[in-house]
């Protein structure tokens, strides 16, 4: 029987699509938030552009190293580290208060994709609990700030997953495990939605999940068919139609 749906978010719950090519912008006013704070109150950073290039060398870096090895990168871990690069002490520096420095929040042009609330809402009426599992490197009680903001985070009031958080990035099982032992569901109870047919699909199905791979804009192609989804859908208007087909009576 149908007990849990895991969800991904970026591209699956909520819509990047209207974001456009602003990321360098947006980067560097949180950036700013973070030499800000550390320049008052920790070391004097002289120079916000050398700053701000270490940072981007070692998120790059970072991301390097994850997709190699599947070990999770850190914004905290790499705010430090870029700050240590451009000569602050980081036996003065506080990860968290970094953190909250770069406040990050819900990006300009994002929104919640129209037909997820409506989903929610019949899942959760028939009992169906839920569960986020994203590859995002912010912990997650950053990405939180953003659930509030777009209304969403009354519908996942636990079991929300970043890999900064449990370590390791989709596709690897580790992090769905710790998603499907929060919710307290077996896997051939629970069913993964993403937009990736790698990180979503192709993880999920290997511990055992039926997926559903959200299909918007771009998505990357699927590996000469070597990933194939249980089901792909443009809307989520036919998933309940499919679940009906994988667990009768589930509603
Ligand atoms: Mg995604």
């Amino acid at each position: 029987m149908l007990k849990a749906v895991l969800f991904d978010l970026d591209d699956t719950l909520i819509d990047w699509s209207g974001f456009g090519r602003r990321w360098e912008s947006r980067e560097r006013a949180l950036l700013q938030g973070v030499y800000d704070y550390v320049t008052t109150n920790i070391h004097p950073l002289e120079d916000f552009n050398q700053f701000a290039t270490n940072f981007v060398d070692t998120t790059r870096s970072a991301w390097e190293n994850g997709r190699s090895s599947l070990r999770a990168p850190h914004l905290g871990r790499v705010l430090l580290q870029a700050l240590e690069i451009s000569g602050v002490p980081v036996d003065h520096l506080d990860e968290r208060r970094c953190l909250e420095a770069y406040n990050w929040d819900a990006a300009e042009g994002v929104v919640v994709f129209p037909d997820v609330p409506p989903l929610l809402q019949l899942l959760r009426e028939n009992g169906i609990r839920f569960g986020i599992v994203t590859n995002a490197y912010q912990p997650m009680w950053m990405r939180d700030r953003e659930l509030k903001t777009f209304e969403l985070l009354d519908y996942f009031p636990e079991c929300r997953f970043s890999a900064a958080d449990a370590g390791y990035l989709k596709p690897h099982p580790a992090i769905f495990e710790k998603a499907l032992q929060c919710l307290g569901t077996s896997p051939e109870e629970t069913v993964f939605i993403g937009d990736n047919p790698v990180a979503d699909i192709a993880g999920a199905q290997a511990v055992g999940m039926l997926t559903v791979l959200r299909v918007t804009h771009p998505t990357p192609p699927m590996l000469s068919g070597l990933i194939v989804p249980d089901h792909a859908l443009n809307s989520y208007d036919e998933l309940p139609d499919v679940l009906d087909n994988w667990y009768p009576g589930w509603r």
